[in-house]
């Protein structure tokens, strides 16, 4: 059964990671350029539409093909292969699959100002990479609550083309998801998503907590869209 698609409501990115995009590490800004960043960011959070979909499916099995490890799915033709997946999956009893997009507003922005700004554009493109990473962390926080349901434990998300885990996973992935009907991401022939701003991930679901588990709700990234910690529980056990 197809997921619901879930609205992010996120007012503000984290500055200094659209800095980091724009390639600042710590360089003094001068007045009018911060001044223009944050009006291109605040114009990119109001055409924006943070929405993600996610799932959960049961781990059927693994084997290998051609020397490559190959995750198998309950219920999906989605497999996930490659050596480090497999070894950020291992033990997984199940794994859960998310996408997020910032919207079709911040693509169409994206064309327009490619158009009629380049500077606005490099600043806006940065600002919908902020974006989008917000709105995969409050999907991956859906899947720390959804694990919990379970009495399981949310490992950290992982995306295709991280590591040896191909690219070419994307479109099974995004059919699992009906990606395409809820949220209206298609992919190129060069598997490049669209919108552009768009993330896919998969997280496992272990019976103890991961080794690579989250650092402590302080230094989560996930902690602003966290249901757990707002009811005063942990995903570390
Ligand atoms: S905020 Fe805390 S409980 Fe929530 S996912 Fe992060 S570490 Fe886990």
């Amino acid at each position: 059964m197809p997921g619901a698609v879930e609205a992010y409501g996120i007012d503000a990115v984290d500055l200094g990671e659209v800095l980091r995009y724009l390639g600042y590490s710590g360089q003094k800004l001068d007045g009018e350029l911060a001044a223009r960043i944050d009006e291109v960011v605040a114009r990119c959070l109001s055409v924006g539409r943070p929405r993600g979909v996610t799932r959960v499916f049961g781990v059927e099995g693994s084997s290998e093909r051609d020397g490559v490890p190959v995750l198998r799915l309950s219920g999906t033709s989605l497999e996930l292969a490659g050596h480090s997946i497999a070894s950020h999956l291992d033990g997984a009893v199940a794994v859960g699959v998310l996408v997020v997009t910032a919207g079709m507003g911040v693509e169409a922005e994206l064309r327009r100002l490619s158009l009629t700004d380049r500077v606005a554009q490099v600043i806006f493109d940065a600002a919908g990479s902020a974006l989008v990473e917000r709105a995969a962390n409050a999907a991956e926080a859906s899947l720390v609550a959804q694990a919990a349901d379970r009495g399981l434990y949310c490992g950290t998300r992982f995306s295709p083309g991280y590591g040896d885990l191909p690219l070419e996973t994307q479109p099974v992935l995004l059919a699992a998801l009906d990606a395409g009907r809820l949220l209206g991401i298609t992919l190129s022939d060069s598997l490049l998503m669209s919108p552009t701003k768009s993330v896919t991930a998969v997280a496992g679901f272990f019976e103890r907590p991961p080794t690579d588990a989250r650092p402590g709700c302080s230094a989560c990234y996930a902690r602003e869209f966290c249901l757990l910690r707002r009811s005063g529980r942990t995903c570390r056990g």
